[in-house]
């Protein structure tokens, strides 16, 4: 998964969108990269690890010019070393150009090998590259047509930015599966893959960037051209998990919809309980819904460390349960003699939820019951979202009562896919994609290994 940001017409444009991309670290902890233009050509540097060790201040004063793009990675399409980071840029026949990209393509794999039979010579493993030997192969005589006519040769998830020496783009692909927003501060414009980056920033948010859409920013403003039809299909997961609470994603706020998914849970799978606890930090306000519904207190049962790192140096006198422990300990005050309704986003592979729910008996509980405020994820992401292979996610191959059984818990409640677009605002059930829950997959996949 990755995080986007982009400036248009600012004196401190870089600076603005490395606060941007900090504000976005939750979308991507990988690598971090930034790519500023003066008017006469691109500058950029890219580095592994999070924004704030990425950038110090001296490399930031070595991105000049008015205008800034960036990106935040997760790797979910090529392996992570620094080749693979964005942003890319390149000089074409037209001029400088660099892309930052959210989202996974579909059809990455025989895009690559038609571009490399062509003469494309990689330099990542990355679909993102792509967009740009698509650009510079073009035969249309203005890079924004390039632009265009790239987008309709490749399918799946894009949230784009474009930035050259003249302008700056943003896209989304026709289903606008990752959200793209667009705002302002003063007389610049601003581009995020969401908008608590706006609010650290101080910009006003305008609108989306509508699917299927393309934005144009430059020295006259800003032009929307529709590059294809809008079929709308938004990842309801960024609501459930990705995006961050305070963010305002595809028109609702993150954190009342996800308050509402604890209401709808509570409904659907009520408990018989004296304290609801949640999985921090993701489950946190469907349990503060999930409690307010039934009138149950709501108590931080788990407390989670903010400072684990990439690897941790073990003991040799090996700890059970050593990844979990570090980060979340249970709260014997609040647990022990209780029963407890533990309540979390998603199973994913069960592990995690394994370890938690053992260390929440250890605390003393004495009935735990784990209520999750999403439908079993039975199917991966292939747009995207970096979910395991369909082998992997235990829901796959299991049904609710074997997975209760596996997680050690005494009851197990999920909800339903109906109260998660209900939630989600989406009543009627259209316009979101739930294919890892439903296997409704709104854009076929050629044969790769996605994630
Ligand atoms: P599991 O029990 O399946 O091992 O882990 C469940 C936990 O994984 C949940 O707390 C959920 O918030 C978290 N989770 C769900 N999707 C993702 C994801 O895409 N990335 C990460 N890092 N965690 C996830
Ligand atoms: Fe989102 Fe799931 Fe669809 Fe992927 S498959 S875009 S995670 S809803
Ligand atoms: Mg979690």
């Amino acid at each position: 998964m990755c995080g986007i940001a982009g400036v248009f017409g600012h004196p401190e444009a870089a600076k603005l969108t490395y606060l941007a991309l900090h504000a976005l670290q939750h979308r991507g902890q990988e690598s971090a990269g930034i790519v500023s233009s003066d008017g006469t050509r691109l500058y950029g540097h890219r580095a592994m690890g999070h924004v704030a060790e990425a950038f110090s201040e001296e490399r930031l004063t070595k991105l000049p010019g008015d205008s800034a793009l960036g990106h935040v990675r997760y790797s979910t399409a090529g392996d992570s070393s620094l080749r693979n980071c964005g942003p890319f840029w390149v000089d074409h026949a037209l001029g400088p150009i660099a892309v930052a990209h959210n989202g996974n393509l579909t059809n990455a794999e025989t895009l690559r090998r038609t571009l490399e039979e062509e003469g494309a010579i990689f330099q990542s493993t990355t679909d993102s590259e792509a967009f740009l030997h698509l650009i510079a192969r073009s035969r249309e005589v203005t890079t924004v047509e390039r632009i265009r006519e790239a987008l309709k040769r490749v399918e799946g998830a894009y949230s784009l930015i474009f930035l050259t020496d003249r302008f700056l783009v943003a896209a989304r692909d026709p289903y606008g599966f990752r959200p793209l927003v667009l705002g302002r501060l003063r007389d610049a414009w601003v581009v995020a893959s969401e908008t608590c980056a706006f609010d650290l920033i101080e910009a006003t948010f305008e609108r989306e960037v509508a699917p299927g859409e393309i934005v144009v920013i430059d020295a006259n403003g800003v032009r929307s051209l529709q590059s294809q039809p809008a079929r709308e299909a938004r990842c309801v997961f960024e609501h459930i998990y990705f995006s961050r609470p305070d963010s305002v994603v595809f028109g609702k706020n993150v954190y009342t919809v996800r308050n509402q998914l604890g209401r709808e849970l509570a409904r659907e799978q009520p408990a018989k309980a004296d304290v609801v606890v949640p999985v921090p930090d993701s489950g946190v306000p469907a349990a503060i819904g999930y409690a307010a519904e039934l009138g149950l207190p709501f108590e931080m049962g788990l407390i989670r460390s903010h400072y684990v790192g990439r690897t941790f140096i073990e003991p040799s006198q090996s700890i059970r349960h050593f990844g979990v422990k570090l980060k979340l300990n249970a709260a014997r005050s609040v647990i022990e003699g209780k029963r407890i309704v533990v309540v979390d986003d998603s199973i994913v592979r069960g592990t995690t939820s394994r370890k938690i729910v053992k260390m929440i008996r250890q605390a003393g509980a004495t009935e735990v019951h784990l209520r999750i405020s999403a439908p079993p994820t039975t199917g991966p992401c292939f747009y995207g979202i970096d979910t395991p292979t369909k082998r992997e996610l235990i829901a796959s191959s299991h049904s609710v009562d074997e997975i209760r059984d596996y997680l050690g818990v005494d009851t197990l409640g999920y909800l339903s896919l109906d109260g998660v677009l209900r939630a989600a605002g989406a009543a009627d059930g259209r316009g979101f994609c739930h294919a890892c829950f439903s296997g409704d997959y709104p854009v076929g996949v050629r044969a790769q290994g996605g994630g």
